[in-house]
């Protein structure tokens, strides 16, 4: 039986907090967890969070408190792992287009690095030579994910050193004495195909043989979870089953033992979230019915930024005959989260969740029109916590300088 919370739930949330609010189901990611866990048994398998989807230090924490390691995309995302108590050795900073300085930072820090240009690789061989272990991003010409905007495997994709460069790529290893321990591919967000992970894990077969202290293949992220009722999302176990073959074979071959990295963000906390908005206004022009909501693109851009589909049900009315509507926040541009959506008969005041909000939700919340960012709510073990307060004014002051 898959974690859920309930409707009942939700409103008692509402009602106690307030809206918007974000709402987290912490047994929802164990399960998550516990699904990776059992499909990758039979592999040297490590799984680092990616925590750019939620950064809450509860979520941090209790991800940590299953045995998962961390992927930080950015220095501050790197403190805030070792804030939350994660050990450096289980710690990845996997960068792109950063300054050096902030690589020294994470090399200070002693957490594991992947480097995805050229010119980092060089300094890094430059000032750290043989002494500290690294691994590269590289960059396929693979067209993965759910769209354009969400891959980062394609030819026209800013992450990555271009697989085609390989030879430099070589020869500043050999130049520097570079000891590179990993190699790292993340081809996009939203890989429902498992043979889009095979191709990854053949062109690592290829690339071995140039890298004789590789040990560990980073697939990076991007397992697809439903976001439609009756979806289905990457078929774990198969992957896991394939990716257990590949390793043992490689390891056969080359006489030393590999491990298979992955950094899943989207796939162990999306399905987690809940958002709660409330119906502030209803509108009709021609044919169509306006919901508009307390809330827009500035606490859940993923449907304008991405066309993402997000489930989203009336709470407040579930008897309520079915009839569409168009869902829109209350931000001056347009911000519309569903175009003709059939809804629970909707009334002013009732209460719209939308579903899957745990992942790239209120993590890429804005202030935008100087609206507070919402609160957050995690739920475990039928206990509720506030983890995160609503904005107040002063949090919208706090930066500004006065100086007229
Ligand atoms: C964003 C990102 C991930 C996580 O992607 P999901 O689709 O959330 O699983 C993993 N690795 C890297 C390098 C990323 O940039």
């Amino acid at each position: 039986m898959s974690a859920t919370l309930t409707e009942e739930q939700l409103r008692t949330i509402a009602a106690q907090y307030g809206t918007p609010v974000y709402v987290y189901h912490a047994e929802k990611i164990t399960e998550q967890y516990t699904l990776l866990q059992n499909a990758f048994r039979k592999s040297h398998t490590r799984f680092f969070y990616a925590s750019k989807a939620l950064t809450n230090i509860n979520i941090l924490r209790h991800i940590l408190s299953l045995g998962c390691d961390i992927d930080c995309s950015s220095i501050n995302e790197v403190k805030l792992a070792l804030h939350a108590g994660f050990e450096k050795d289980n710690i990845l900073y996997t960068s792109n287009g950063i300054a050096f300085s902030e690589i020294e930072e994470a090399v200070a820090l002693g957490v594991k690095i992947n480097i995805d240009s050229l010119s980092n690789l060089e300094k890094f061989g430059k000032k750290y030579g043989h002494s500290y272990p690294v691994g590269i991003r590289l960059r396929p010409n693979i067209m993965a994910g759910g769209n354009l905007k969400i891959s980062t495997g394609h030819e026209k994709s800013k992450f990555g050193i271009p697989i085609e460069q390989l030879d430099t790529i070589l020869a500043l290893v050999k130049e520097n004495d570079l000891f590179i321990h990993a190699l790292h591919i993340h081809t996009g967000s939203e890989i429902k195909d498992v043979s889009v992970f095979m191709k990854v894990a053949g062109i690592f077969t290829d690339l071995v043989p140039h890298f004789p202290e590789v040990r560990f293949l980073d697939l990076g992220g991007g397992f697809k979870v439903p976001y439609k009722e009756g979806e289905s999302g990457t078929d774990i176990p198969l992957l896991g089953q394939k990716v257990a073959e590949i390793i043992d074979q490689l390891s056969a071959t080359h006489q030393r033992s590999f491990e298979a990295w992955f950094e899943p963000g989207k796939f162990l906390v999306s399905e987690c979230g809940y958002f709660i908005t409330e119906v502030n206004v209803l509108k009709q022009s021609g044919q169509t019915h306006f919901a508009g909501v307390n809330s827009g693109f500035n606490h859940l851009i993923r449907p304008m930024f991405y066309d993402a589909y997000h489930r989203i049900q009336n709470i407040s009315n579930p008897e309520g005959p079915l009839r569409p509507y168009t869902i829109v926040g209350n931000i001056c541009e347009t911000d519309t989260f569903a175009t003709d959506r059939e809804l629970n008969e909707v009334r002013e005041g009732d209460l719209l969740v939308f579903y899957n909000a745990g992942a790239y939700g209120f993590e890429m919340g804005s202030n935008y029109n100087s609206r507070f960012k919402p609160a957050q709510v995690l739920v475990s073990k039928d206990q509720t916590w506030l983890i995160g307060k609503r904005d107040s004014f002063e949090d919208l002051l706090r930066n500004q300088v006065l100086v007229l």
